[in-house]
């Protein structure tokens, strides 16, 4: 049996399992811990703040604007 793998790519989250982007890797480690080594999808996320989930999208834009480099430079995903 291999153990969970620790690479970014293959990070879950911690939630639902669901497999997580960059951005949601990102976001959470700007919003709930910087070292944190499991994460949150957006989803997720949203909930665990009681936030709507576009709020969320907001702050990834937001960080990524701000040229925060834990961001992709451009979104695989263009919802806005
Ligand atoms: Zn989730």
């Amino acid at each position: 049996m291999e153990e969970t793998p620790r690479c970014v790519e293959c990070s879950k989250c911690m939630e639902c399992g669901k497999k997580l982007e960059n951005d949601e890797i990102a976001i959470y480690k700007r919003m709930v811990n910087r070292g944190a080594t499991s994460y949150l999808c957006i989803p997720c996320l949203s909930r665990f703040f009681k936030v709507d989930e576009a709020k969320v999208w907001e702050k990834v834009q937001h960080f990524r604007r701000q040229g925060c480099t834990l961001f992709q430079a451009e979104s695989p995903r263009d919802g806005l």
